[in-house]
């Protein structure tokens, strides 16, 4: 390899960094990326998207073992096997790892294999070779698993795991307790009940997804509670006690304390980001107080003329379509363009449990707390003649309008679609249409997104279908 320079250099190739490398190629600039395992990153190799493979197999399992009767089709015994279901979601991340190093090629992005530091503003060293960049640095490390140690939840890959070990399961545990009911504990929730396991769910703050409208938060603890997966929320981890086969966590629930034994303890409650030992310091890039790189949102640029920084590691949220983003944004940036702001309060969120629960903008208690003047328009599936003929009537849409201006303050949607529906209120509220013109537009019948007109109307006092 010896020494090389690049107009950019990009230290890490996850959904932040490679769509950086391809967006400066298209630019006219000679790009590189440092990677030290598989492009993709953990989005495509250990996050997005083998739970997006597997939480498919387990959507089939509860849908074949719930309506294949009533749907006229007649099956066996519903047997899984998590294991299987594994391999081919193992399967899935590896296309698309290959279809990253396809798109280098493509691009004409030179990759390279190795731990890249930052060795000044304008050279990154991988091993004994130094990369000189032109034009700019990017660093989009990523992040990290981890764990509680100071309960006792250190991470031990047997009995104490996280996503990057349940993913390569061979067998759904008999007992599992996860710890955080955000985005990834819910989504492994889901998974492993499938799968059999006995499945519960803990979480600090008062409901399970503590992020998303409370209302979407209730339709999923009463979906899982109605599948048989304990719901605890609210409540405290204390301590624990990790065995060699088994694990022993003491909660705090309302003064009381309460002991869950299981085979697996999955940690879900947050990540660690990857800043360390890659020459931050040394250089001068501060992160911050939350311990992110710290950027100008504007530029992306680190308090270090040249070095940039995306992804999860400047900041949350921490989700690959933000990452890519920034990583289009970054390589516009230091091609001397001059892109629009990103609009980070138009990320959306999205949980792909079974409903799944989608979100853009404010909740309904975001908008209370900061005394917005709104109106709530409601629609529920059970009212939707395609969620009828789907069988998938569980949840409902719901859009919070500004009462003065029209505008949508923020939207929800829990249906087995909501991932795929939300785009609508995206583009909408992201283009600051009201919700008078997302009414405007004819929704073609019979489709789950009628609910979203209806919503619409709901908000106005005008809802015609309930
Ligand atoms: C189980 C799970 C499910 C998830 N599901 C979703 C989802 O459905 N939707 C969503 O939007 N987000 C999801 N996420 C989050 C998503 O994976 C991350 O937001 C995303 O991967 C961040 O992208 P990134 O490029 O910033 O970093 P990463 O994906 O972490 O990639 C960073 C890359 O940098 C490399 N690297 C680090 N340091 C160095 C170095 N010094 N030298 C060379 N290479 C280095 C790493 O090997 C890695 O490949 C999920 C996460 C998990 C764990």
């Amino acid at each position: 390899m010896a020494n090389q320079s690049f107009d950019v250099i990009i230290i890490g190739g996850g959904p932040a960094g490679y769509p950086a490398a391809i967006r400066a190629s298209q630019l006219g600039l000679t790009a590189c990326v440092v990677e030290r395992d598989k492009l993709g990153g953990v989005c495509v190799n250990i996050g997005c998207i083998p739970t997006k493979a597997l939480l498919h197999s387990a959507a089939m399992a509860n849908s074949i073992r719930k309506e294949a009767k009533e749907l006229g089709i007649e099956v066996g015994e519903v047997k899984t096997d998590y294991g299987v279901a594994m391999k081919r979601s193992r399967k899935v991340a590896e296309q698309n790892s290959k279809g990253a190093e396809f798109l280098m090629k493509k691009n004409k992005v030179t990759v390279i294999k190795g731990t890249g530091v930052l060795a000044s503003a304008t050279t990154v060293k991988v091993g004994d070779d130094v990369l000189t960049a032109k034009k700019g640095i990017v660093l989009a490390t990523g992040s990290r698993t981890k764990g509680i140690p100071p309960v006792g939840l250190a991470v031990n890959g047997t009995t104490v795991i996280t996503s990057d070990e349940a993913l390569f399961l061979e067998t759904a545990p008999k007992r599992l307790a996860i710890v955080g009911a955000g985005a990834v504990g819910c989504e492994f929730a889901d998974i492993f009940n499938a799968f059999g396991s006995e499945v519960t769910l803990i979480e600090a703050l008062p409901r399970i997804l503590p992020i998303e409208d409370a209302e979407c938060s209730d339709v999923i603890a009463k979906s899982y509670k109605k599948r048989g997966i304990n719901v605890l929320a609210g409540v405290k981890v204390v301590k624990a006690d990790v065995k060699a086969a088994e694990v022993s966590i003491t909660v705090e629930v309302g003064g009381k304390q309460e002991t869950i034994t299981a085979d697996k303890v999955l940690m879900a409650a947050g990540r660690a980001v990857n800043t360390e030992a890659i020459g931050l310091e040394a250089v001068g890039v501060k992160l911050t107080d939350r311990g992110f790189i710290q950027v100008n949102p504007a530029t992306l640029e680190t308090t270090v003329k040249g070095v940039y920084s995306i992804g999860d590691v400047a900041g949350p949220p921490m989700l690959a379509h933000k990452g890519t983003r920034e990583g289009i944004h970054v390589a516009e940036v230091i091609a001397g363009h001059h892109p629009k702001a990103i609009d980070y309060s138009n990320v959306p969120s999205v949980t792909y449990c079974h409903p799944e629960v989608a979100s853009i903008g404010l909740t309904e208690e975001q908008a209370k707390e900061q005394k917005l003047d709104y109106q709530v328009g409601r629609f529920p599936f059970s009212a939707n003649g395609r969620a009828r003929a789907s069988n998938e009537t569980d949840g409902f849409v719901k859009i919070i309008r500004g009462k003065k201006y029209g505008e949508i303050i923020g939207a929800h949607i829990v249906s087995g679609h909501a991932s795929e529906m939300i785009h609508e209120l995206i583009l909408a509220r992201t283009n600051e249409y009201t919700v008078e013109e997302v009414d405007l537009a004819i929704h073609a019948h019979p489709t789950l997104s009628e609910a979203i007109a209806e919503a619409a109307l709901d908000s106005l006092g005008r809802a015609v279908h309930i």
